[in-house]
């Protein structure tokens, strides 16, 4: 019997760790172990690599070292930029989108309970938020707009520039949640127009639990976790010194990497979406036909349930993804898929592949080839198709 096959799709939840980055971790958890902030020569060893790796970061996105700040991931970079500049707004009004990632929709109802007030911008079928209607949701309560770069359940990539200029025009800071698209299309944060950028290690072969804020020269933002004085005294604890010389080597490797890689990954995502829709009927792509990520494929399968599907791709060891993995536990249809106005009984059997460089083509040959005898037969004991 031929070996079962292992086949990962599902990046966008997080990637292993590059061999690369690993191995230059490795010697800050034992014989680099020092504090950066001692003042000796193994502490100095540690603030050293600290640094290089704000070197190495600053130059992926075209920011200065001073304008990187260290967290525990995304979800900490996005909660600091957004209740940060909360703390120190003169308003009490934020604009951000209907289909950002938990670590902003929940961070902004968290401030709509302390007296914040909150507009969830609508997008069109296609995940995409209007520029216009950023100007309109403005008001002179206003103190932040945050919008995410790139979507990380359908992959639809925003008009960042054109939305950071709207803001730029009423004075007010730009922050956006670039988590997705770091290694994925050329982030520059001057060509984007962000005053606040938040970035996540572990979604481009870096290890979890480290990420980053850029925080622009002169942009008020209040302190968000108090204690020591590491960061230039605006984000106290002792630094994660292996995970942030992994982040350091892993963009540094992502970005270097992306113009033969993202092509690459374009023409697999291709190719599978071409290949679910010509096999499969009663399907449909989410997210937008074009301006959408190189490595996301998320299509809706009628009549089936997404788990279901899961399950079935699973026991053939492939890992993928219904809405995003953290409400795959909810029942809840995912508030991306509804926002972009898919019916419940669309939205419930959508299935997110998203590719990785380790992908191969043999592995989009494996999953076309399996995919459709899977809805076939999930379709065939479906209560939801007598009901149609
Ligand atoms: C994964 C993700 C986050 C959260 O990052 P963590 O480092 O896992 O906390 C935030 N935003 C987007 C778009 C993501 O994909």
């Amino acid at each position: 019997m031929e070996r079962r096959r292992s086949v990962y799709m599902d990046h966008a939840a997080t990637t292993p760790v590059r061999p690369e980055v690993a191995r230059a971790m490795l010697p800050y958890f034992s014989e680099r172990f020092g504090n950066p902030s001692s003042l000796y020569s193994l502490a100095r060893e540690a603030k050293e690599a600290v640094e290089e790796a704000r070197g190495r970061v600053a130059a992926a996105i075209g920011a200065s070292p001073e304008e990187i700040f260290f967290t525990s991931g995304g979800t900490e970079a996005d909660n600091w930029a957004i209740k940060g500049v909360a703390l120190r707004g003169k308003g009490d009004h934020i604009v951000t989108s209907s289909i950002e990632h938990h670590a902003v929709l929940h961070t902004c109802e968290s401030l709509e309970k302390q007296g914040y007030r909150v507009t969830y911008l609508p997008v069109d079928e296609f995940g995409r938020v209007d520029p216009v209607a950023v100007e309109e949701a403005i008001t002179d309560a206003t103190i932040l707009v945050s919008v995410m770069a790139a979507n990380n359940e359908i992959g639809t990539i925003q008009p960042i520039r054109a939305i950071a200029e709207v803001a730029h025009d009423h004075k007010i800071p730009f922050h956006t949640d670039a988590v997705q698209a770091i290694g994925a299309f050329s982030v520059d944060v001057d060509e984007m127009g962000a005053d606040l950028l938040a970035i996540s290690a572990h979604k481009f072969g870096g290890p979890k639990g480290t990420g980053a804020l850029y925080i622009r020269k002169r942009t008020r933002i209040g302190t968000f976790m108090d204690g020591g004085a590491q960061e230039q005294g605006r984000r106290a604890g002792t630094e994660n010194v292996p995970g942030i010389v992994g982040l350091g080597r892993a963009i540094e490797l992502a970005v270097a990497g992306m113009p033969r890689n993202a092509p690459r990954l374009a023409a697999m995502r291709d190719r599978l979406i071409r290949g679910i829709l010509d096999a499969i009927p009663d399907t449909r792509l989410n997210g937008h036909p074009t301006e959408r990520l190189a490595n996301n494929v998320n299509v809706a399968f009628r009549y089936v349930e997404g788990e279901s599907i899961l399950l079935m791709l699973d026991a053939l060891g492939i890992a993928a993804s219904t809405g995003s993995a953290c409400t795959s536990a909810s029942l809840e249809p995912s508030h991306v898929l509804t926002s972009c106005g898919l019916a419940p009984e669309h939205a419930h059997g959508s299935l997110r592949l998203t590719l990785g460089y380790a992908n191969t083509e043999e592995d989009v040959d494996y999953v076309l080839e399996v995919l459709p005898g899977i809805i076939e037969r999930l379709r065939a004991i479906s209560p939801l198709r007598g009901e149609a």
